[in-house]
């Protein structure tokens, strides 16, 4: 059954289809592009910049991130070549991360599915993004900044993976009882 876009929703924490481990797009046609536009929508509804297909319910590897550019704070050291910010909407289909080796970082993240959640999650500063573009042409981003960050934490929901994992010892503690009223109001709802 073909889906309608205008029915997708952003979905919140403990929705199974968030854990899941999404599938490959097997071909980029025009209902996944309507889908994209969709998400691209849901993601300015919500002021995100980032969001993943799982968030709206459908287990696909799929992405869509918008970061305008304003660059990164002054003190980030930003390594020749690195984009920091998209130029527009992007939709990013079957995507592939390689990360350096090395250096970590530390900054505060937020996610659409986790309504007033934010803590601390490490992770590496830069990263290579190679993925499908809407007309299914495969594309390469070398990313540091605000761009690296998000697209790490948008691939964690394509392996069901959630900052909730990945936040330091402190704030899990911070958010913890934020992240119960989370699930009480999901299990009332059932
Ligand atoms: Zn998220």
């Amino acid at each position: 059954m073909p889906i309608d876009p205008a029915t997708l929703r952003v979905v919140s924490y403990p929705d199974p289809v968030l854990r899941l481990k999404a599938k490959p797009v097997a071909e980029v046609t025009d209902e996944v592009r309507a889908v994209a536009t969709r998400m691209v929508e849901l993601m300015r509804e919500h002021d995100g910049i980032g969001l993943a297909a799982p968030q709206v319910g459908l287990s696909w590897r799929m992405f869509v991130i918008d970061i305008p550019p304003g660059g990164p704070d002054p003190e980030e050291v930003v390594p020749p070549g690195a984009l920091t910010s998209t130029g527009g909407p992007t939709v990013y289909i079957n995507p592939r991360l390689t990360e350096p080796a090395g250096a970590v970082e530390v900054l505060e993240e937020g996610c659409l599915s986790l309504p007033d959640i934010r803590g601390e999650v490490v992770r590496p500063p830069v990263i290579t993004v190679s993925a499908l573009d809407v007309q299914g042409k495969p594309f390469t981003q070398f990313a540091a900044g605000l761009l690296a960050r998000c697209l790490q934490h948008e691939f964690d929901h394509l392996d069901g993976v959630l900052i909730l994992d990945r936040m330091t010892q402190m704030s899990r503690m911070k958010t913890r009882s934020a992240v119960r009223d989370l699930e009480r109001r999901a299990a009332k709802g059932r």
